[in-house]
């Protein structure tokens, strides 16, 4: 069978009078509707048969790929196993089926999971406080940085309108400053890959409002010279961001608060396992040191004295950035992820994320270039093959890799090679898997150099293999009577 025939668009495989189903006798007499709320036209509704509907859909969902189809070494994205106990919970119909206006007396349960959440995050960060709110990584830069706005015109210090931003950083953080209002100071990394504290220190003055740092960076690599530059930063009046959308490297190991870090935010899709390929659900809690509660957005899920939990809204907050409470599905995923893996194991997730990105690269550098040496944390990145003679480029070992049954790498970026290849294997993986990984990529490594065209023309038994992503990010087709059209053209 060709696989194509089902999966080509449902409507496509529509045929006039086709039925998949049919409904029960109902024994009621027909009502009379109005005319002017009955619909003009036919709905446009494929009829297709029940076979023809489970293939189709079926065929979809295997052209589909994701972590629980194979490895999924996508950097800076954290693409771990999701513990499928997660899902059990948060779909629970105590929880799912709750109205978020119910009655803050009805849903103390519900509340209760999500203070909890609330007090371990804050000890997994060193942080006073969080608030979930936030739904991604990005909403919570611009919820952070809102709040160390806040703070500076709380005290009347109107001029801080700059965010420092390393040239390493992940691509939301000068863009979640922009949002915010404040314009954008790049600093300059050294050739080791962390920031460059000499070229740090002309840069701050009274009309800098923060520094944004990602630590591990965006090269897996830690920032060593932290204390010095967060006691620069706090001198001079302005504070110190922390982006922990990949906290994975660092829990059970170290904390953002103890660093000198006033605020941040973590990925809770990432770094405590919620699926988010394609881009969703997420949420980006964030976290503030003592003295920036107050900023925190609107409603705040607090403890009382009796022992209940409430939801307050106070006139010091930011304002409010979500409706009600965040992504809260999320919330339960990442809170049963912690508690089934409990304070003692949570410990071994980073050490064990570091020791997999370290095994990996150290058995390919023999193949692809490792622009910085050294030991890194959860994630790498190769600036292509070493043997450049091929003219097989980043994106070409990518494309063949899909070939392979894996999934990409992150591909140019950080922007600071050119031809960036940047691995997370995340600590899920078992030695069997980063060993054939590893074999694959030895073997496309082989292959630019015996057949370079036959890499360069990969992915040879995908559905899909060279779309042009330009075309496709200027003018996306979106819907069907579109994608017909042009294909009569
Ligand atoms: C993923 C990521 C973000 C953005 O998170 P989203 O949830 O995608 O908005 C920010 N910073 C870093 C370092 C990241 O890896």
């Amino acid at each position: 069978m060709n696989r194509e025939f089902y999966s080509r668009l449902i409507f496509e495989l529509s045929r006039k009078g086709r039925r998949g189903y049919k409904h029960p006798d109902n024994h009621l007499e027909d009502v009379k509707l109005d005319n002017n709320i009955l619909r003009q036209s036919p709905l446009e509704l494929p009829e297709v048969d029940e076979p023809t509907v489970v293939r189709h859909y079926n065929n979809m969902s295997n052209n589909n790929f994701g972590v629980d189809t194979g490895f999924y070494p996508l950097g800076s994205c954290t693409m771990k196993y999701n513990p499928k106990i997660n899902e059990e919970i948060s779909a629970h119909p105590s929880f799912e089926n709750l109205h978020p206006d119910t009655p803050v007396k009805a849903v103390q349960g519900a509340l209760k999971a999500y203070h909890t959440l609330q007090t371990y995050l804050a000890e997994v960060g060193g942080m006073s406080e969080f608030t979930l709110n936030p739904y991604a990584g990005a909403h919570g830069e611009l919820t952070g940085l809102m709040v160390i706005r806040a703070y500076h015109f709380s005290r009347g210090d109107l001029k801080r309108t700059k965010v420092i931003v390393p040239d390493s950083a992940h691509g939301t953080n000068p863009a979640s400053a922009a949002v915010a209002g404040l314009s954008i100071v790049e600093v300059k990394s050294r050739p080791d890959g962390t920031v460059d504290v000499e070229d740090l220190k002309p840069l701050l003055d009274d009309s800098v409002a923060a520094m944004m740092m990602t630590n591990p960076n965006t090269l897996g690599i830690f920032e060593k010279n932290i204390p010095e530059i967060a006691e620069l930063v706090h001198a001079s009046g302005a504070l110190l961001y922390y982006d922990g959308a990949n906290l994975n490297p660092m829990l059970g190991v170290a904390r953002p608060g103890d660093m000198g870090f006033d605020v941040m935010h973590i990925n809770l899709h990432k770094t405590f396992s919620t699926p988010h390929g394609g881009g969703g659900p997420g949420s980006g809690p964030v976290g503030v040191r003592k003295g920036l509660e107050q900023f925190l957005p609107n409603p705040r899920v607090v403890k009382l004295d009796d022992g209940t939990y409430g939801v307050i809204n106070s006139d010091t907050a930011l304002g409010s950035i979500s409706s009600h409470l965040g992504n809260f599905a999320v919330q339960l995923r990442a809170l049963s992820y912690i508690l089934s893996l409990g304070k003692e194991n949570i410990k071994h997730v980073g050490p064990l994320a570091t020791l997999n990105a370290n095994y990996v690269k150290d058995k390919l550098k023999d193949a692809y270039l490792l622009p910085i040496e050294g030991v890194c944390k959860h994630e790498f990145v190769f600036d292509g093959l070493i043997d450049k003679s091929t003219g097989v480029t980043t994106l070409n070992v990518a494309k063949r890799l899909l070939d392979y049954g894996y999934h990409a790498p992150t591909i140019y970026f950080p922007l600071l090679f050119h031809e960036s290849l940047m691995i997370e294997p995340t600590e899920t993986e078992s030695l069997d898997t980063l060993d054939d990984f590893i074999s694959v990529m030895h073997k496309i490594a082989e292959e630019a150099k015996e057949n370079p065209e036959m890499v360069k023309s990969a992915p040879h038994n995908c559905p899909i293999s060279h779309p042009d992503d330009t075309e496709a990010a200027l003018h996306p087709i979106v819907n069907y009577t579109e994608l017909t059209a042009n294909k009569e053209q």
